[in-house]
């Protein structure tokens, strides 16, 4: 007679291949780790495709806490359900998932708000554990607790990831382009969308165009954006940013200041500005740059630990301007990853241009080396190929 639980994997423990971080920097070690069967609420994920994003590469050189070891990376991706917990009714075997790092609970009042995309039940924090448990579904083959990174991990052929980190999707996309709605481009073109509400004909700054800033400028372009002005210390960054969307440039780092010469070029001052980067200084020159009385700056990147913003008062004051930052763009996972989706399958949203390489899982460590030598946009890992 067939023994069916012995052909099925549900409820059992899932021993697999992970791409395991053990020190600061180093080479991340391809070993069989044991993945646990996922708790209430939670679903396991085969994942099909990853890519690298440059937070993974933050937390991944970072010596000391939030650091922590060993722990598996990886936030953008996209893979299949291969069970769920009890209490899942939201996604079941065999769906096409999404996972974003930022939750998306759907119950508390920051949910049901269309004014916010931060989740009051599960605050965005990064967390070694599981999103609603202190604990982890990941050892090694010596028994050793593996920490999770960004609520997903998928770094991993099976990963578990709490159901208000997963986003069901058309399966119809193509893996390898569909995973990159997962993190970075989302917000980059989510930023334009939702957090600027950037309208037709307005003037766009960008500082920074690394993969963020582009899809802030294909955001801003979908947007009806007349004038999206690129601003990086690398002047071929601009050919790059044509492509989407960028209509003008202006290098960082020359004698007049980045504000004055946009100040110049758009009559007093850009609509909407964008810091890519994770400087503070950078917020401050996009702050200088955007139009008084309506200009609003949006943040993006983050700087050091402790790091701080110094306006004057006098001139938060008198210019009227908004400054504001945006987590995942401002998007709200659940319902605004499938638009954005549904635009690309539509053939409005570019996806395949932030794809400069792809490599096999065994090959990830390479993955990092083309990101940190520049001239990579996306590199996605393919986890069985
Ligand atoms: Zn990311
Ligand atoms: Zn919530």
């Amino acid at each position: 007679m067939e023994d069916k639980a012995a052909r099925t994997s549900e409820g059992q423990p899932i021993r697999c291949k992970a791409a395991v971080g053990r020190k600061p920097g180093e080479p991340l070690i391809i070993e069989e780790i044991i993945v646990a069967p996922p708790m209430a609420r939670e679903a396991r994920i085969k994942v099909i495709c990853t890519s690298l994003c440059y937070s993974d590469i933050t937390f991944w050189k970072m010596k000391d806490p939030p650091a922590i070891w060993p722990r598996i990376f990886g936030h953008e991706a996209i893979g299949i359900v291969e069970s769920v917990g009890e209490d899942v009714s939201e996604v079941t075997k065999g769906d096409m998932v999404v996972p974003i790092f930022l939750p998306d609970c759907g119950e508390c009042v920051d949910c049901k708000s269309e004014k916010s995309n931060l989740c009051s039940k599960f605050p965005f924090q990064v967390s070694p554990w599981m999103t609603r448990y202190e604990s982890s579904r990941f050892t090694d083959l010596n028994g050793q607790i593996i920490h999770h990174f960004l609520f997903v991990s998928s770094f991993s052929e099976y990963t578990v990831v709490d159901i208000a980190n997963l986003t069901k999707i058309d399966p119809v996309a193509p893996p390898n382009k569909a995973c990159l709605l997962s993190c970075g481009v989302s917000t980059g073109v989510g930023a334009a969308w939702k957090a600027a509400n950037v309208e037709p004909g307005s003037s766009v700054a960008i500082f920074g165009l690394g993969s963020i800033g582009l899809a802030v400028a294909e955001g801003a372009r979908l947007c009806g954006a007349t004038k999206i002005i690129g601003v990086d210390v690398n002047p071929e960054k601009f050919e790059i940013g044509k492509k989407f969307g960028v209509t003008d440039f202006v290098q960082a780092g020359a004698d007049k200041s980045v504000s004055q010469v946009i100040k110049e070029m758009t009559g007093g001052g850009a609509d909407y500005c964008f810091e890519c980067v994770g400087m503070a200084s950078l917020v401050h020159e996009a702050y200088a740059s955007c139009r008084k009385g309506w200009g609003k700056t949006v943040v993006l990147g983050v700087d050091k630990p402790g790091s701080n913003l110094s306006l004057k008062s006098s001139e938060v004051l008198c210019d009227g301007k908004s400054l504001i930052g945006a987590l995942f763009g401002g998007l709200k996972p659940k319902s605004h990853v499938p638009i954005l989706l549904k635009r690309y399958i539509d053939k409005e949203l570019k996806l395949d241009e932030f794809i400069t390489h792809e490599v096999e899982f065994k090959d990830i460590n390479k993955a990092f080396d083309l990101l940190l030598k520049g001239g990579c946009l996306r590199c996605v890992i393919w986890m069985n190929k």
